[in-house]
């Protein structure tokens, strides 16, 4: 496996982790690193997990995959949720069918959320006329098993926690699990307004026992990945509880939160105020208010 460039790579690098298995990872972009996708080639079928931001990052995914696959078509796209930077390349994949969530489903079939995202895709150089909102053809309540001959993958859905509409894959056969924004991997987190949830699906991708964790942001990493993340959750849980139950405002925490084994990651200068906030409210301080 090769290390994630740290530096700025502006394009999507694919990476084999086994015959099967390969990973695009996404461009990165100063600070941002952009959501990985995943090839997986069955004896019947190709599914990718996720879908990227913009069809220009995901045609040289589709590409690599059809070529591994001796030029079928890519069958299935696996969401690990409904976030922007995960669906809007959808479109390179004509002829494939979605696979998500039941909450996925219901995230992009709301117009708001249409709105938004036909507006980024316009801002990201998408034509506005020819804008296709991506859906969910396939939506499952709580679990769902994608069999591409010879490798399975099995999507449970753990949401909200980083995203209303989390949802985990697993492959067992490979022992290679999925867990969309529930590990950003180097990178601060996006934390939203529920740690409990987001817990309880870190608990479940390491109870599967997986070899390699493909994670939504950065590179790919072993069952560790799991364990840092929830301490950085854990740690800004108990500082943004400690700063609170003393009186402080939701804001005062903000201001006065320190997180210094983590205030120093990529991202970290506009995630970290909004992390406050949604662990705030995941705590059970205040009205959401980011
Ligand atoms: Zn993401």
């Amino acid at each position: 496996m090769q290390p994630h460039p740290l530096d700025p790579h502006p394009e999507v690098r694919l990476v084999p982790v086994s015959p099967r298995v390969t990973v695009a990872y996404g461009p990165v972009t100063g600070e941002r690193w952009q959501a990985n996708a995943t090839i997986v080639v069955g004896d019947r079928a190709t599914a990718v997990v996720d879908g990227m931001m913009t069809p220009e990052q995901t045609a040289p995914v589709r590409a690599e995959a059809e070529r591994l696959a001796g030029g079928r078509p890519v069958r299935w796209l696996l969401l690990t949720h409904a976030d922007p930077d995960h669906v809007l390349g959808r479109v390179t994949f004509q002829g494939a069918a979605v696979v998500g969530s039941a909450r996925s489903a219901a995230t992009l079939r709301d117009p708001a959320v249409h709105d938004a995202y036909a507006g980024m895709a316009a801002r990201l150089g998408g034509d506005p006329a020819s804008f296709a909102m991506p859906e969910v053809d396939v939506a499952f309540d709580a679990r769902a098993t994608v069999d591409l001959g010879g490798v399975t993958l099995e999507g449970v859905s753990v949401g909200p926690g980083h995203s209303d509409s989390d949802t985990l894959w697993w492959c067992p056969e490979e022992r290679i699990a999925w867990s969309g924004d529930q590990v950003f991997h180097g990178a601060f987190p996006l934390v939203r307004t529920n740690l409990e949830n987001w817990f309880a699906g870190l608990d479940r991708l390491a109870a599967w026992g997986p070899r390699v964790v493909v994670p939504g942001h950065g590179p790919l990493a072993g069952p560790e990945v799991l364990d840092d993340q929830r301490r950085l959750l854990e740690a800004l849980a108990t500082e943004v509880g400690d700063l609170l139950r003393a009186g402080a405002t939701v804001d005062e925490a903000v201001a006065r939160v320190r997180l210094d084994a983590y205030r120093d990651l990529p991202m970290a200068g506009e995630r970290l105020p909004l992390a406050v906030r949604g662990a705030a409210v995941a705590l059970g301080y205040g009205a959401e208010t980011a």
